[in-house]
Formats: C-alpha cells, sequence, structure tokens
C-alpha cells in the first residue's frame, strides 16, 4: 500500500478527474422523526452535494452492484424458435465515493460468494468490474460495531482510502488506476508529524465506539444454544417486515419470478432481494413451510451470518454497521441477540 498526503482544498480536483464517470456518493435524505438527518446513497453532480461526514446511510451502496430488483433475461417467441436476451449490466463504469470501511468490507463479503468459482453471480461481476471505490474515514454512531467484527479499517476492495487529516488528506492508495489519478495532484510523502496525526484519528475514532459484541467462540456458543429460549423470545418480538435484510449490506438472498406475457409469446425473468425473516422465505412448491414461525427465521438469520459463514469463509456475514438495529421496529439489534445469547436469558424483552 502506497501513503500520500495532498491538501483538502484539492479534493474538488479529484472529483474533477472521477466525475468522467457516474458518482454515486452519500447525500441528505430528510430527517428522521428524532431529528437524526437521513443520508443515502445517490448520483452526486456538484462535490457541493457529498456529504463526506454523513455518520451512515439508510441502504449501503450494495444496491449498485445487486440491485433489490433485476431483470436477468427475456424471452420471446420468434419465427425460428425461442430468443433469449440477457443483459448483465456493468456497461456504466461507476464511482462509489465516499463508502466507509463497513461498507467496502461488506462488498468484499458479498465477492466471496457471488465471484465464486464454480457458479459466479455474472450480473453482479459485470458491475462489480467496473467499479472505483473511494472510501472514506467515518465516525462511529451507537449502533456501530465494526470494530468487533475486524471491519473497521481496509487492506483491499477499494481504489483509494482517505481520512481527513484537518487540513489534508491522508491517503491510502490501493490500485495502480488510483494511482494514475492521484497523480494529477499535488501529493507529498507524509512526514512523521502525518504519521502521528493520522493515527491520533485512528485512536479517537476507537475511542468512540460504544456497542461491544463479544465474538470469542460464538460459533460453539450458538451450537450449544440452538435449542435457547432466547430465540423464541427474539422471534417472537420480530415482525417479520424484512427490513433488516433489505438495509444490510451484507444480505443477498433472492427470489426468482417470471412474468409472462398475455400473449404467451414471451417472459420477463427477475430477481428480487428477498429477506430470511419474510413469513414465505422457506415455502417450498407444494404449501410446505420449513419455518413457519418468525422465532425460526430469525434464528436462522443469525446462524447463517454467525455460524454457518463462519464456517464457510472463517469470517462472519456481518460487518457491524448497525442498519439492522437501527431500521427494526422492534428494536431487534445484533450487539443484544448475541449478548443474550451468549447470558442464557433476554432482558427487557
Ligand atoms: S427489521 Fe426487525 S422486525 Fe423486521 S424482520 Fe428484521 S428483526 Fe424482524
Ligand atoms: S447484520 Fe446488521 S449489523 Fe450486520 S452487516 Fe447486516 S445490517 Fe449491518
Amino acid at each position: 500500500m502506497i501513503f500520500k498526503v495532498f491538501a483538502a482544498q484539492e479534493l474538488g480536483r479529484l472529483f474533477e478527474l472521477l466525475a468522467v464517470n457516474m458518482i454515486v456518493g452519500p447525500v441528505k435524505k430528510g430527517g428522521a422523526a428524532d431529528g437524526r438527518v437521513l443520508y443515502d446513497f445517490a448520483p452526486v453532480y456538484d462535490l457541493a452535494d457529498l456529504c463526506l461526514d454523513f455518520d451512515q446511510t439508510i441502504h449501503s451502496a450494495k444496491k449498485y452492484l445487486l440491485p433489490y430488483v433485476e431483470e436477468t433475461c427475456s424471452f420471446k417467441l420468434e419465427e425460428v424458435g425461442w430468443e433469449k436476451e440477457v443483459d448483465y449490466g456493468g456497461n456504466q463504469p461507476l464511482v462509489l465515493f465516499g463508502l466507509h470501511a463497513c461498507d467496502i468490507n461488506a462488498l468484499n463479503k458479498l465477492d466471496k460468494v457471488l465471484l465464486a468459482q464454480p457458479y459466479p453471480n455474472q450480473f453482479y461481476g459485470a458491475k462489480r468490474a467496473g467499479i472505483f471505490i473511494v472510501g472514506h474515514s467515518c465516525q462511529p454512531t451507537p449502533a456501530c460495531f465494526c470494530h468487533a467484527m475486524g471491519t473497521d479499517s481496509v487492506l483491499h476492495g477499494c481504489d483509494l482510502f482517505l481520512t481527513p487529516l484537518g487540513d489534508d488528506y491522508f491517503v491510502e492508495i490501493m490500485s495502480s488506476r488510483a494511482f494514475h489519478i492521484l497523480e494529477n495532484l499535488n501529493l507529498r510523502e507524509p512526514g512523521r508529524d502525518d504519521h502521528r496525526r493520522f493515527q491520533g484519528v485512528v485512536e479517537q475514532r476507537k475511542s468512540l465506539f460504544t456497542a461491544e459484541v463479544d465474538t470469542s467462540d460464538l460459533t460453539k456458543i450458538l451450537d450449544m444454544e440452538f435449542d435457547s429460549a432466547v430465540w423464541a423470545q427474539w422471534g417472537d418480538r420480530c415482525l417479520s417486515c424484512g427490513t433488516c435484510a433489505q438495509v444490510c449490506p451484507t444480505c443477498y438472498c433472492y427470489g426468482v419470478e417470471e412474468v409472462v406475457a398475455m400473449d404467451m409469446k414471451g417472459a420477463d425473468k427477475f430477481r428480487q432481494l428477498y429477506s430470511c425473516n419474510l413469513l414465505d422465505f422457506a415455502q417450498v412448491a407444494g404449501g410446505h413451510n420449513f419455518r413457519p414461525e418468525s422465532r425460526s427465521r430469525l434464528k436462522y438469520r443469525y446462524y447463517h451470518k454467525h455460524r454457518g459463514f463462519v464456517e464457510a469463509f472463517e469470517e462472519a456475514l456481518c460487518v457491524g454497521c448497525g442498519r439492522c438495529g437501527t431500521n427494526c421496529l422492534a428494536d431487534i439489534t445484533v450487539p443484544e441477540v448475541i449478548a443474550s445469547v451468549r447470558r442464557g436469558e433476554v432482558d427487557d424483552v
């Protein structure tokens, strides 16, 4: 990795250089009932609209690689027979500007599943190949626990990562294309003072985390607590709304729907992201539902993220962004669920 420093006023130049492609970044999206400013990722045409001091976006940037609804193919009956059209997307390069470490690490986790052989998701792969990512450091919210999941810093998966140091930016360069773009700025080598300032920012950020998750031996504890009453208590509280999966940067489960034309001479097939907490998630042909109760659906959501995925990839399918808890109408949060499983009981539910 290469480290450089540039003056903060040069950020506009970087934005201009990247604006030859569509830039998507955090922008204001109104306010919450409790007065918080809400942010979300959206196309940005002017640096002034880019809110790099955002705390958390409602959705992650996942939606640009894994849209909530995506047409996967269409069929038409022609004279010669059935013709199929597939557009993988990804024709338009995209710059994701201002992603926090958790969201970059979330894409790294999705890569492990969706780019894996022998059945890579070509729709995801086509878009991923055309994406340039500018990471940006953050200030933790009370809901964040990325430090506990080991996803609070980035070693790969983005092109460059910016950390503001007052009048300067400390930049970690992680790709040759980022290096060549940054050559157009007045870069300088970081000195000892810059290193100290950078470490000061890192330490100050660490001190702001308040949410904790103890992940030690968690897979074993989950195995032991599979029949714990805790799951019923949390599960009965769950409204099965599916919001947690929709805002989660690492959820990738989907359903497929085919819409057949009225004349039966064509059809469009769609993939739609789905949530394992929805009532019919485990319903199969014939009507049998393997998980008819919210308690079993909620439990399996946790077992997929913190048990099965760890076994397959040696890491959890959770980056500790806290979005699921922030947006859950039933106040179900990962730190509280995991703490209660460890204790073997639920407080105040
Ligand atoms: S957001 Fe909360 S209530 Fe809705 S499905 Fe997820 S855990 Fe259940
Ligand atoms: S499970 Fe919750 S905290 Fe973990 S990555 Fe998904 S939304 Fe973020």
